[in-house]
């Protein structure tokens, strides 16, 4: 059968076996568009049905979390835990908190993750997890007990050599520290089982940086290949989360100017650059709106509706904050000011039609995959840290991060290149991803 049959059949199948699940179809039908070629070359993936089984996670978990509030009633959330892919190692993936989680946002999530975890080159296998829980408003309490209710029960199906958990929307430094309390009450057991963890206690330097940061290393690398930097050049950045933060953070040490950043709200605009102190004042410690920056930065404008930061003119934009935020509409008027690349820091932040726009208009388009790959990679990171029992410095960790973002640049553009798609890093970066895993399945034999 052709392979455009093969990965056509086996898309139908995804729908059909998992109805409702737009995120993860999407995802899905990504990865499958891309890898075409790679099965003409490599018929021992088809014949080993390689496709239909990495589509299919491996285990998925849901469960029930009871927690009280703090008015002494009784709420229950969702848990979700999938453990999509081991064949390069323990499931790693990260814990997300949002109203909007459910099973197809998690499917999507662990899904790219696996090709994700690949592109590092380091030993991890796909997982994802998270809750319907909405963090917001709710007090530190009742987080807690939340968390702890939530661990209850995934401690049962993670550990340091099986399944690895880390932090995601809603998920930060506060929640890993207080389900990791919870799992080493309930196993009596101080193991790596969750990554992101606090420096005192078995956290790795730059984790808390490295999502972002490693978003900017890509971002340079690809620049330098045109012979351009980032070095003058401005940025918007949706959200104002952890990899917002800190993409605007390394964007500014390399000499470029944040002039935008959003939450769910709306977005600021502040043409003498972005102050950063008074963003991470407002998101890290007073957990406020960032609609209050403009009462501090009076010559900042404020907007309400998150979609317009994607107005402001920008050589190079950098979606940070969620899925689909970024539609063919936005893509457009990018294009038309002028913007020369998109870095994706979130996970899938552009819509199909609007990958499609950048491509179309040679835009250089790095891919969430790849591109925000630099947060599991310090994961990483910390779990041979946490093996080793030895702390490394900040240089280590940041120069390592550097090294591996540009090595998934090479591998990505090579494979691109390889493959005849020269600069499309979607292609590259599936392509690249995809070969480790089918060859470790290979290996493996029928599991
Ligand atoms: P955070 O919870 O720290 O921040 C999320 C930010 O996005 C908040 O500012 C939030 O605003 C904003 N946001 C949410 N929805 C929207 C929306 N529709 N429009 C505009 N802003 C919105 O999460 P992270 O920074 O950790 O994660 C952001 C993205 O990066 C996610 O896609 C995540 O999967 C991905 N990612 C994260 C990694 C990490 O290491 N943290 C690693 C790799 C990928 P509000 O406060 O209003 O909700």
């Amino acid at each position: 059968m052709a392979a455009n049959k093969i990965t056509q059949a086996v898309y139908e199948q995804v729908l059909s076996r998992n109805p409702g699940e737009p995120e993860f179809h999407q995802a899905v039908k990504e990865v499958l568009n891309s890898i075409g070629p790679v099965l003409e070359k490599n018929p021992q993936y088809v014949e080993a049905r390689i496709l239909e089984r990495i589509v299919e996670p491996e285990r998925q978990l849901i469960f029930r979390v009871p927690w009280q509030d703090e008015k002494g009633d009784f709420r229950v959330n969702r848990g979700f835990r999938i453990e999509f892919n081991s064949a390069l190692g323990p499931y790693k993936g990260g814990i997300r908190f949002h109203p909007s989680v459910y099973l197809g946002i998690i499917k999507f999530l662990g899904f790219e993750q696996i090709l994700k975890n690949s592109l590092t080159g380091l030993m991890m296998g796909g997982g994802k997890g998270g809750s319907d829980f909405d963090p917001k408003g709710k007090s530190k309490g009742e987080v807690m007990r939340f968390c702890q209710s939530f661990m209850t029960e995934l401690c049962r199906h993670i550990g340091p050599d099986t399944d690895v958990p880390a932090g995601d929307i809603g998920v930060g430094g506060r929640e890993i520290g207080f389900m990791f309390g919870q799992y080493k009450r309930i196993r009596n057991e101080f193991t790596g089982v969750l990554t992101g963890k606090g420096l005192e206690w078995g956290g790795s330097l730059v984790r808390t940086e490295a999502t972002g940061y490693g978003l900017v290393y890509i971002m340079a690398e690809a620049l330098k290949a045109k012979k351009k930097g980032l070095d003058g050049m401005t940025v918007a950045v949706s959200g104002s989360g952890n990899v917002a933060i800190y993409a605007t953070e390394k964007v500014h040490q390399l000499g470029g100017k944040v002039v935008a950043m959003s939450d769910s709200n709306g977005f600021i605009y502040d043409p003498a650059g972005i102050n950063l102190d008074t963003v991470k004042k407002l998101k890290e410690v007073e957990r406020k709106r960032i609609k209050e920056y403009v009462s501090i930065h009076k010559k900042a404008k404020y907007a309400d509706g998150c979609n317009g930061i994607w107005n402001v003119k920008c050589d190079v934009a950098l979606p940070c904050a969620t899925q689909n935020e970024l539609d063919e509409a936005a893509a457009k008027t990018l294009v038309k000011n002028g913007c020369l690349a998109v870095g994706e820091g979130a996970n899938m932040p552009c819509t199909p039609e609007a990958a499609d726009v950048f491509i179309d208009s040679k835009v250089m388009f790095l891919p969430g995959k790849a591109a925000n790959a630099g947060g599991v990679a310090v994961s990483g990171l910390e779990m041979a840290q946490n093996s080793q029992r030895i702390p490394w410095t900040f240089e280590k960790a940041d120069s390592e991060l550097k090294i591996i973002m540009q090595t998934i640049y090479k591998n990505a553009s090579q494979a691109a290149e390889e493959y005849g798609c020269k600069g499309n890093f979607v292609v590259g970066a599936n392509i690249a991803g995809f070969t480790k895993v089918a060859n470790a399945m290979l290996a493996q034999g029928l599991v």
